[in-house]
């Protein structure tokens, strides 16, 4: 488990990273940049070669405010995991140049952000946030109005959702809970249901593949979890398309192309799955991810959130570990939520200093 989560965690911030430069290039544009094979290393952005983006700095973000519900639940007997969840993205919506009075919203009177992971001044950086998420975080720090499925805050299927959901697989072993955690994180900024939906889905595929399942089964088993959910047709049916063009054997960036952009909920993680099922290593399905006209960080992100889970923490190429930013930050909290998940979940005052009640 330790391996598989650390995985899915840094191979998640490796796809990210690896597709930071291109987000917004065709396969055109990436070749010329990087030679005929496309992307095959770290391509320095953002003053770096293997510096992360917005999809990995919401994704430690969501893994904090589960540790801290957690810990609150263990703690007073109760917590609303969704408020933890709000109140990370709006520690979030601070590291990126919002003024923590108007960030935080009107139920909390905490003087300063508070917690371990806000501690980390590398997080304190723009790496082009999703426009949806800033709006609707700022709006949520001056209404304290929380978006949910059912009064959704937009029309929005932007993949700002499903990017930084994986770590809702940890939250229960009840694949509907985690299922429905999964929709309601998303829901908070996305109100579309291909906004929403992918992200329940995600969620539930990485619980599967932390628990040793097969990809195949695990989409499986996901898919079974959606189609119980109204409005689900548009992610059913780009599932079905990834598992029809999987059968074609290895990916190209044309293949990946005609799955759609990524830029949107139910292609970031359709063109994810089908890449994670069409490779059959961490580093080839990395690179595959993010060589296309679409949205190359989230791809490369939420891919590398499935094969990170599949193949574990060894199996990561060792010169990107080295050179990934925020790598030690990463493996601090993978290992934190499996200490708080786990059968001796730590009850010390620095532990709750370091995860407070929200
Ligand atoms: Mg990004």
């Amino acid at each position: 488990m330790r391996s598989r989560l650390r995985g899915s965690l840094l191979a998640g911030a490796i796809g990210d990273a690896l597709g930071a430069k291109t987000e917004f290039d065709s396969i055109d544009r990436i070749r010329e940049l990087a030679g005929p094979d496309g992307i095959t290393d770290f391509i320095p952005a953002y003053g770096g070669a293997g510096r992360i983006t917005d999809d990995t700095q919401m994704t430690l973000f969501t893994l904090e405010a589960l540790i801290r519900a957690h810990a609150q639940r263990r703690r007073t007997g109760s917590a609303d995991v969704v408020h933890s969840l709000q109140m990370a993205y709006q520690r979030w919506l601070h590291t990126q140049g919002v003024a923590w009075d108007r960030a935080r919203g009107p139920r909390s009177d905490a003087e300063v952000p508070d917690g371990r992971l806000i501690t980390h001044q590398e997080l304190f950086s723009r790496r082009a946030p999703g426009l949806t998420c800033f709006g609707e975080l700022e709006a949520y720090g001056r209404s304290g109005v929380r978006g949910t499925m059912e009064r959704p805050v937009n029309n929005s299927k932007g993949c700002g959702g499903v990017m930084r959901a994986a770590p809702i697989a940890l939250w229960s072993d009840d694949l509907a809970e985690v299922f429905r955690l999964g929709a309601e994180s998303a829901a908070l900024t996305h109100g579309h249901p291909s906004g929403y939906l992918p992200s329940g889905c995600f969620a539930v595929i990485v619980h599967e593949l932390l628990h040793g399942k097969p990809l195949l089964e695990a989409v499986a088993t996901a898919r079974a979890e959606l189609v119980k959910h109204p409005a689900h047709e548009e992610q059913s049916t780009a599932l079905d398309a990834a598992l029809e063009l999987a059968e074609q054997g290895p990916p190209t960036p044309e293949k990946l192309e005609s799955l759609g952009q990524g830029n949107v909920g139910e292609t970031a993680l359709s063109m994810s799955v089908y890449v994670a099922l069409t490779t059959t290593d961490a580093d080839s399905a990395l690179l595959a991810s993010v060589n296309h006209s679409g949205d190359s960080d989230s791809t490369g992100s939420v891919c590398g959130n499935l094969v990170g889970a599949m193949y574990g923490e060894d199996a990561l190429r060792k010169s990107w570990l080295d050179r990934l930013e925020l790598r030690d930050v990463i493996v601090g909290l993978a290992d934190d939520a499996l200490a708080e998940f786990g059968p001796d979940a730590p009850g010390d005052d620095r532990w709750f200093a370091r995860y407070p009640v929200d």
